[in-house]
């Protein structure tokens, strides 16, 4: 069995963000890589999106960028102008194909589809893949979307909906997602934070159709892409160990209280090829403590008071909306988090939480 330096399992989104910083930094000139991945073809099965809040390498994979954001409930909708940190969305399919076209240049880095082809022992192991049982009982972010055509000019493509809270909420939380990529084309969600439990939430299809044809008033549209998923809003325990790092989600580089994971994903990586070196850093590397502990009162918060939750988003981003963003994205000040604390309504209900 051959022998690798380093072993990636898992080669979706944070396997691979590892790999492309490993060849560009030049790691990969002198050691030997084995991605252990089990798709058979790399497409789009994703569109990551997040506020640009710092350059990255991967303006060519985007498919739009927008400077304005909505947020709706069922009373009001605020729009929000973002142009000093506008939110962008990335095709999956274009980051897979930039990211393998770069590795196939080099000879000392070799894809293999389950992790026994290879020898272990004395590899740094990259794991990407879960290995926990799915805790239908804590919270999740579940959804699906469908990216639609039409044939007339419908969407405004200069704003996309953050949230549309005008729908079912079935005493959990639910809105609709918009991402109008041009007048005719637009990814449209819906999307809950509720646990897995009870088949309720799951009639994806039904929720579309009614949200696109009463809300949206779009009679009749083409489906040209699909995408599910569920990320889990809680924390799993790290497993870290001298020889074996997780990364990814699995990695618990999620924003428990948005589900927003990628550009953690980036920083992390960059961040192991500039401590290989140091595996204490490696092993306890995780999002600062303070977005832990104010993610583990907002999910005390939802659980307890979901009704509030529409409210407390609407609010949210009313004011300070740049400082919101910096804190949703992990790069927050002290002064962006007061601003935040003071923007965030109900606050009587999360200090209640505090003492939960
Ligand atoms: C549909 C969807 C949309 C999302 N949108 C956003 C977004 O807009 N913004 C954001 O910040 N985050 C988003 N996320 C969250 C997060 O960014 C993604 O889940 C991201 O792909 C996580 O990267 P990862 O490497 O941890 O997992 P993955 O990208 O899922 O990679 C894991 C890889 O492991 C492979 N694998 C599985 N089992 C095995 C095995 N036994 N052996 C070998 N390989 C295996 C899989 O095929 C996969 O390629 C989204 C998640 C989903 C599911």
């Amino acid at each position: 069995m051959k022998e690798f330096n380093f072993i990636i399992n898992g080669g979706g989104c944070s396997g691979l963000s590892l790999a492309y910083e490993m060849e560009k930094k030049g790691i990969l000139d002198k050691k030997k890589l084995a991605i252990i991945e089990v798709r058979k073809n790399y497409i789009r099965d994703k569109t990551w999106s997040f506020w640009k809040i710092n350059d990255h390498d991967f303006n060519d994979c985007v498919i739009k960028t927008w400077n304005t954001l909505t947020i709706s409930t069922k009373e009001k909708s605020n729009h929000i102008c973002i142009k000093d940190q506008p939110y962008q969305s990335v095709d999956s399919g274009l980051f897979y194909k930039k990211i393998n076209e770069k590795l196939s240049k080099n000879k000392n880095v070799r894809f293999f589809k389950n992790i026994d082809e290879v020898d272990k022992r004395n590899s740094i192991i990259f794991n990407s893949v879960p290995r926990e049982k799915i805790n239908k009982d804590e919270i999740w972010q579940h959804f699906k979307g469908i990216e639609i055509e039409t044939e007339k000019n419908i969407f405004d493509d200069r704003k996309l909906i953050l949230m549309d809270f005008n729908c079912d909420q079935k005493n959990s939380v639910h809105f609709f997602y918009v991402l109008p990529f041009s007048p005719k084309r637009a990814l449209i969600e819906t999307t809950w934070l509720s646990n897995l439990s009870g088949d309720s939430f799951f009639d994806y299809d039904i929720q579309l159709e009614k949200y696109i044809k009463s809300n949206l008033q779009i009679k009749t549209y083409k489906i040209k892409h699909t995408e599910v998923g569920k990320i889990p809003l809680y924390l799993t325990s790290s497993n870290n160990k001298e020889n074996f790092i997780n990364i990814g989600s699995v990695g618990g580089m999620t924003r428990l209280s948005t589900g927003y994971t990628f550009l953690n994903i980036l920083e992390h990586s960059k961040f192991i090829c500039n401590n290989l070196h140091d595996k204490k850093k490696l092993i306890n590397y995780k999002q600062k403590n303070k977005y832990i502990f104010f993610d583990k009162i907002f999910l005390k918060v939802l659980k307890n008071h979901s009704e509030l939750m529409p409210d407390i988003f609407l609010n949210l981003f009313q004011s300070n909306s740049d400082s919101v963003i910096k804190f949703l994205s992990n790069k927050s000040n002290f002064i962006d988090d007061i601003k935040v604390i003071l923007n965030t309504k109900h606050k009587i209900k999360f200090l209640n939480s505090l003492t939960l």
